[in-house]
């Protein structure tokens, strides 16, 4: 197996650049750089009988994955997640084909975890030491694991708010993690400063190629795991948007390789409402995102009040024939709570965002009952026990009679 990675190309000003340097945004406009494959070649080696052998996690994507020599690839067992049938959910929500992406089983968590696995590689491959990240909890964590696995020194900055158990995790792998007074943009500044006097390599939300490459894994899974076909809709909780743009990439370059037709599935960025800039673009017809003021959420992976990837999210959104809406925080733990009693999936807030619209799109028509929907379920309940409520009832098993008075017969 081998990368078809040939160079690198600005998706605004359409400069091209070589691909083997380290290198962040595009140095003639500052905009996102992706990486370009050979996809003829690509496509030569990746066939349905090549992949049939391969092991099931993102590397066997090789050939359309950037890390040249494989002894560079740092691995913890990432992507290879299963596309779970949620017949109870669905028939809540009034849908007949309704399947779980479940992205939390990834290592540390979160879908995070794919496109981190990728840049880590990449920059240890090209040379860098030390990598730094602005996050809101999730990206940082998994950096940190693949940072210590990759033996390079990893520096984290996050919101001083950021759920508690991101914050240890970071500190377990040995990061050096830094809590700002601000949101993740906040954060990015001091990336950016620590980056220039330190010589950290940035790898913030596509502000360098890879990571969208390895978030790409998540579209070439799914249209694999659907016998190489697209869902009719996949539903996103969408914060920086990496998730949203790297699997548009992967079906341009599935179907360049001949591994899917034209056919594309509408692409919806669920938002909170209270931290929504790419909602607001999308319904005002904006191709940019006007920076949020005082975003709120309980969903840490969605609280991004700035996306240098607004254009890439919002073309494909339109391109695909989406759409882009608002659920609150209630709503998100609705959803939790229905992944978890009728799924059994103890999932993140922004998870329970991704049901919760799903839902509002059934009842809005958007959705019908009939379309092949596709909810993707991006981080793990266990960093947010605390939005679980704690009032648990407490016996004295010295009075046998306090039984009766907790337990209600159903
Ligand atoms: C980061 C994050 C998101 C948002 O993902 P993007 O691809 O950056 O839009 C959603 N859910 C969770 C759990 C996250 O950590």
């Amino acid at each position: 197996m081998q990368s078809f990675l040939t160079h690198l190309q600005c998706t605004a000003c359409g400069t091209t650049y070589p691909a083997d340097q380290l290198i962040t945004t595009c140095p003639a406009c500052g905009k996102v750089l992706y990486a370009r494959y050979d996809l003829a070649g690509a496509g030569a080696a990746m066939t349905r009988e090549a992949l049939a052998s391969r092991p099931w996690d993102l590397w066997r994507y090789r050939e359309v994955l950037p890390v040249r020599d494989t002894d560079n690839i740092v691995s913890l067992g990432e992507g290879g997640t299963p596309l779970l049938p949620a017949p109870d959910l669905g028939r809540k929500l009034g849908l007949d084909r309704l399947s779980i992406k479940e992205e939390s089983q990834n290592p540390t968590g979160s879908f995070k975890a794919r496109g981190l696995c990728v840049a880590v590689s990449r920059a240890k491959e090209l040379g860098a030491t030390a990598v730094a990240i602005p996050s809101a909890g999730n990206a940082a964590a998994a950096m940190a694991a693949y940072a210590a696995r990759a033996g390079l020194d990893a520096y984290v900055f996050m919101p001083a708010d950021t759920p508690e158990v991101m914050k240890a995790e970071c500190r377990a792998y040995g990061a050096t993690t830094v809590l700002v007074k601000g949101l993740i943009n906040d954060a990015g500044k001091l990336v950016r400063e620590g980056g220039a006097t330190y010589g950290w390599f940035d790898v913030s939300t596509l502000k360098e190629p890879y990571r969208a490459e390895g978030k790409k894994t998540m579209g070439l899974e799914l249209a694999e795991q659907l016998g190489w076909r697209v869902p009719d809709a996949i539903i996103y909780p969408t914060g920086g948007g990496t998730g949203i743009v790297g699997m548009w990439k992967a079906f341009d370059e599935l179907e360049t390789i001949g591994l899917l037709d034209s056919r594309r599935p509408r692409l919806v960025v669920v938002q909170a409402e209270r931290c929504a800039p790419i909602v607001r673009a999308f319904n005002d017809g904006k191709r940019h995102a006007e920076p949020w003021v005082d975003a709120e959420t309980i969903a840490p992976g969605m609280r991004v009040p700035v996306a240098i990837g607004d254009y890439l999210i919002l073309d494909a959104v339109r391109e695909s024939g989406g759409t882009a809406l608002t659920v609150t925080d209630e709503e998100m733990l609705h959803g939790v709570h229905q992944l978890a009693t009728l799924e059994g999936l103890f999932l993140s807030p922004e998870a329970g965002a991704a049901v919760a619209a799903t839902g509002k799109l059934r009842e809005s028509g958007f959705l019908r009952p009939e379309d092949k929907v596709v909810v993707f379920t991006t981080g793990t309940g266990l960093k947010h026990t605390d939005v679980i409520p704690g009032d648990y009832p407490v016996i004295d098993p010295g009075s046998p009679e306090s039984l009766a008075s907790v337990i209600s017969v159903r």
